[in-house]
């Protein structure tokens, strides 16, 4: 089964809005699909579904052929990693406590979740002896970045879901982050749904790339190279 499988997925807001319609994807497995349209047009909704952070109001989601529509989202973070834009790391824990939420969440040991943490912080390019004990304010943009991928990728999941995930930084670490994810993704292969509203990030980045437009039916769908008519 694909590791993420959409179908018929639709979601209205109590006040009417209806977000996404009848949005049909499957994901492969080591694939990087990207998301993109202009803003409002349901991007983040659609992540949110995955991640159960809210459910869809009729269809379908699958995650490595299982319905996961309406199941519990603790469950889930096992087998979904999540970055946002602004990472949302822990204010008051140190680097290394935020790359071990999840691990913490589902019951690892305690060496276990330091262990990996400490190997996460290295595979994002983070000297742990040096960042690990230091807060999130005391690191810089792209670094606090790195480490909400460190987090992300934590409990080892299938799927790893980026919501903007490089907007907060500047343009010129922008370029820099988005290449080290790609390194890092050479790397880990997990099956990535990325949102963007950047053209550029999702020619980039894409293997392949979903056009959304908002309240009506997506959607294109191609690789970079067939959207761009080349
Ligand atoms: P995007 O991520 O593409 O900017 P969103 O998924 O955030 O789009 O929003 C899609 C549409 O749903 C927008 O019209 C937005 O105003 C609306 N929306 C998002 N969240 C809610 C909510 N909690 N209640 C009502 N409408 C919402
Ligand atoms: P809250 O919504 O109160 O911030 P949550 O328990 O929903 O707390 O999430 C805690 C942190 O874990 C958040 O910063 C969020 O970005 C992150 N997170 C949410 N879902 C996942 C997930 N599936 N995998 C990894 N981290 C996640």
């Amino acid at each position: 089964a694909a590791p993420i499988e959409l179908r018929e997925v639709r979601k209205q807001y109590p006040d009417g809005t209806v977000a996404v319609d009848k949005l049909s994807l499957s994901v492969n497995a080591g694939e990087l699909v990207v998301l993109i349209g202009p803003s409002g047009c349901g991007k983040s909704t659609v992540l949110r579904m995955i991640n159960r952070l809210i459910e869809p109001t009729s269809g379908q989601i699958l995650i490595d052929g299982d319905d996961v529509t309406h199941s519990d989202a603790v469950q889930l973070r096992r087998r979904i990693g999540y970055v946002i834009q602004n990472v949302g790391l822990f204010p008051h824990q140190t680097i290394h406590t935020n790359v071990g939420t999840v691990p913490r969440l589902l019951g690892w040991p305690k060496q276990r979740t330091r262990d990996r943490a400490d190997e996460l912080l290295d595979l994002v390019g983070l000297d742990p002896a040096r960042y690990g004990k230091r807060y999130p304010h005391e690191l810089s943009g792209g670094q606090r970045q790195r480490v909400g991928f460190a987090r992300a990728l934590a409990a080892d999941p299938v799927v790893l879901l980026m919501d903007e995930p490089f907007s907060a930084v500047d343009p010129i670490a922008r370029s820099g982050l988005q290449r080290e994810f790609l390194r890092l993704q050479a790397e880990v292969r997990k099956t990535v749904v990325l949102v963007t509203h950047d053209l550029d990030e999702a020619v980039r980045m894409g293997d392949r790339i979903v056009v959304l437009s908002q309240g009506a039916h997506p959607q294109q769908f191609g690789t970079p190279a067939q959207l761009l008519g080349e």
